[in-house]
């Protein structure tokens, strides 16, 4: 199992970093495509199965970790299972792309720990822990309970920064589009790593 780049993007929830993702993946000249996880949590909004993700029960999920389908998996929430399927990236990977992920932080230095050299980690980072409360509240998708537990994770996650290969701070949302597209630019086109 091997081919193109993989961009992994990770930070807190309420960060920007889907923000970010979806900012790359419409820049041509990284030739970029969406890793779609595979997950056990209910579906949010206008969130459409294959798309966002890859909707299933966690009777499902939990016969795809059975089978080894998983590249990695994680419980992020209880009962809430998040994972990239195998089947994902090659599919991707088949079509010539580089590959990027919206995932967590477990989850993506676990890629980069599976596949070092065609790797990039990249950490992005709320402005604090206030305003990531204020961002979540704002979005106003879930209850109060499901947003601390979120923010109870980001604390925890704020302080794997330092194992990614780059971090991206999100003060400003411009600069750090740019920034983003800057360091998976390089990457791609071969000249950021060692
Ligand atoms: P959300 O429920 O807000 O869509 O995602 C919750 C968390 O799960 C986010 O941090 C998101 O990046 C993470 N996540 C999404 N897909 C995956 C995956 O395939 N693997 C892992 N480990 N985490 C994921």
């Amino acid at each position: 199992m091997e081919g193109g780049k993989l961009l992994i993007f990770s930070a807190p929830s309420g960060s920007g970093k889907t923000t970010i993702v979806q900012h790359l993946l419409k820049q041509p000249d990284l030739n970029l495509a969406f890793s779609v996880s595979a997950t056990s949590r209910p579906r949010r909004g206008k969130e459409k199965n294959g798309e966002h993700y890859y909707f299933m029960s966690v009777s499902e999920f939990k016969k795809h970790i059975k089978n080894d389908d998983f590249l990695e998996w994680e419980e992020v929430y209880r009962d809430n299972f998040y994972g990239t399927l195998k089947s994902e990236v090659e599919r991707l990977w088949e079509e010539g792309k580089n590959v990027i992920f919206d995932i967590d932080v477990a989850g993506g230095l676990r890629i980069k720990k599976k596949f070092p050299d065609l790797t990039l980690a990249v950490f992005v980072k709320p402005p604090s822990v206030d305003e990531l409360k204020i961002r979540l509240k704002k979005r106003s998708t879930e209850s109060e309970d499901k947003i601390n537990m979120r923010i109870a994770k980001a604390s925890v996650e704020l302080a794997t920064a330092p194992q990614f290969d780059r971090t991206i701070r999100n003060y400003d949302l411009d600069t750090a589009l740019e920034e983003a597209h800057t360091l998976v630019a390089e990457f791609v086109n071969d000249s950021l790593k060692n």
